[in-house]
């Protein structure tokens, strides 16, 4: 009998890194091509752009899929290799794996249907909630919603089969984690906007509506853009109308922005919040460049970067007593009848509206709420699409008081289902149950931590991130992460308190 020779583990590694280094490559260029397509690329230039993204997308899904990747992690997985590997090798293969298990397992067929009708739903929603039409989308929602099924079924999971979904974006997170954490935020912040409207004294957010010139308003902004951590070396800032972050590679992160002439916050805190994803990227370990390790731990764990920067830091009274004579100086007519105390409060202005992405930091975790308990109950088959705006009317006045007048700014507002991000929301709202739970670390391992920002002085505070969070990359899952730097598992407890605290302060409670 003829036996076959196992390769050398050298060899193998050798290969994986090869194979991990050009998928590695190749996402980077499609960041880039995503980048310029939304950034720079001529109107005309576009569609060429985007068919290109998607060969090169088709060749990563191929290399991640294929024989030699197959057969590569059938090895590095046995139990004999595994224990010669180091951890970062380890947690290569960890990503991988989940990834060709989950991929393997989807017929070829059904993950072509499905393709097309994300596509096809994509141009629907684009259409029905412009002509405010429920009823052009629905079709397509339904059918999502069939196949997502379909695909929870096929991934596998334990308790709900919503839980196969929220592993796409925050890998190990269950429903019967997430859903006690959201129910007591849930209450204390229905509880807390009560309040608010009942005795709070009103806070003069009209200030930010006057007429702010955008020259102005990007110069401040490339102001405290490389004062709050942001490496401009390795990195840029540039206009577009939805805002985001990209990183190319750790050396190369480009945010994005938008300014408007009379909402100077839109900017201002637009900034602050891509800085936080993008500081995080530019302070992964170099060694994980070019590997799939480069790149933050999970979507909720990225979110509570940017919030962390946007709200516990950027939204603070300190933040604002060093910052605010600049922005004053910069704005002499719109800010100098404006105190301090009153700018400070007006850029925490709780006002529940009716779209998400408006939301103040209080009333935001309510939309994500009701978004979440309608994915679970469209996937456990409890509600049905065509129930919808009824349902999603009804949870807008229980969380937040407010009706929506059309669909268009009710349940046609996101662009997530028609991509099939079913799973995708409550990232989100857990990127503020992180921050808040890291904030209570932070403040107990730099005791000085306000003076710090009320200083101007963010060297300590992102030298700490990067020790603790930011150079670990993909290196552990979000739920290793959080115990390893906070010492517990996700809490909605700090972010409870978080809330309470500072906006008993902000309305006098
Ligand atoms: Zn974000």
């Amino acid at each position: 009998m003829v036996q076959k020779m196992e390769l050398p583990l050298q060899e193998v590694l050798k290969r994986f890194t090869t194979l991990d280094e050009k998928i590695t490559h190749f996402n980077s260029i499609i960041g880039l091509i995503d980048w310029d397509q939304k950034v720079m690329a001529p109107k005309k230039g576009r569609y060429v752009f985007a068919k290109a993204a998607g060969s090169l997308r088709t060749e990563v899904f191929k290399l991640s899929v294929s024989e030699e990747m197959g057969e590569l992690l059938a090895l590095l997985t046995k139990e004999e290799y595994q224990q010669e590997l180091n951890q970062v090798t380890r947690a290569k293969v960890r990503e991988y794996k989940t990834f060709y298990d989950k991929s393997k397992r989807i017929p070829a067929e059904l993950f072509q249907e499905y393709s097309v009708l994300t596509g096809q739903a994509n141009d629907a929603w684009e259409e029905a909630r412009a002509t405010n039409d429920f009823e052009r989308f629905l079709p397509y929602l339904e059918k999502i919603v069939t196949y997502t099924r379909k695909f929870a079924e096929i991934y596998g999971y334990e308790d709900h089969p919503y839980d196969a979904l929220l592993d796409e974006y925050e890998p190990g997170l269950t429903v019967k984690v997430l859903d006690p954490l959201f129910a007591k935020l849930r209450k204390a912040s229905v509880d807390l906007l009560k309040r608010i409207q009942q005795d709070g004294k009103p806070t003069r957010s009209e200030i930010f509506e006057k007429t702010y010139p955008i020259n102005k308003q990007q110069e401040f902004n490339r102001y405290i853009l490389p004062l709050i951590g942001f490496d401009i070396d390795a990195g840029r800032l540039d206009e577009t109308i939805h805002p985001f972050a990209q990183a190319v590679t750790i050396g190369d992160v480009r945010l994005t922005t938008r300014y408007l002439e009379n909402n100077v916050r839109s900017a201002l805190f637009g900034t602050i919040h891509e800085a936080g994803h993008g500081i995080y990227e530019q302070q992964i370990n170099p060694d994980f460049e070019e590997s799939v390790l480069q790149s933050g731990a999970s979507f909720g764990i990225h979110e509570s970067q940017s919030r962390f920067l946007e709200n516990m830091i950027g939204r603070s009274k300190e933040f604002w007593s060093y910052f605010y004579p600049a922005l004053q100086e910069t704005f002499p007519e719109q800010l100098e009848n404006v105190a301090l105390t009153d700018f400070y409060r007006a850029v925490n202005t709780v006002e529940p509206s009716m779209i998400r992405v408006e939301a103040d930091e209080l009333t935001y975790n309510l939309h994500i709420m009701l978004r979440y308990e309608i994915e679970k109950g469209l996937i456990a088959g409890e509600i049905e699409a065509k129930d919808l705006p009824e349902i999603w009317n009804k949870k807008m006045q229980d969380y937040l008081g407010v009706m929506p007048a059309t669909d268009s700014e009710g349940v046609l507002q996101d662009v997530h289902w028609s991509f099939g991000g079913i799973g995708y929301f409550p990232s989100y709202a857990l990127g503020n149950l992180y921050a808040a739970q890291i904030l209570r670390t932070i403040q107990k391992a730099l005791p000085d931590f306000a003076a710090l920002i009320e200083k101007g002085e963010f060297k300590q505070i992102q030298g700490w991130l990067k020790e603790h969070i930011h150079q670990y990359g993909k290196l552990y899952t979000p739920n290793e992460l959080i115990v390893k730097v906070t010492g517990e598992e996700l809490n909605a407890d700090y972010l409870v308190e978080y809330l309470e605290k500072k906006y008993t302060e902000v309305y006098e409670l």
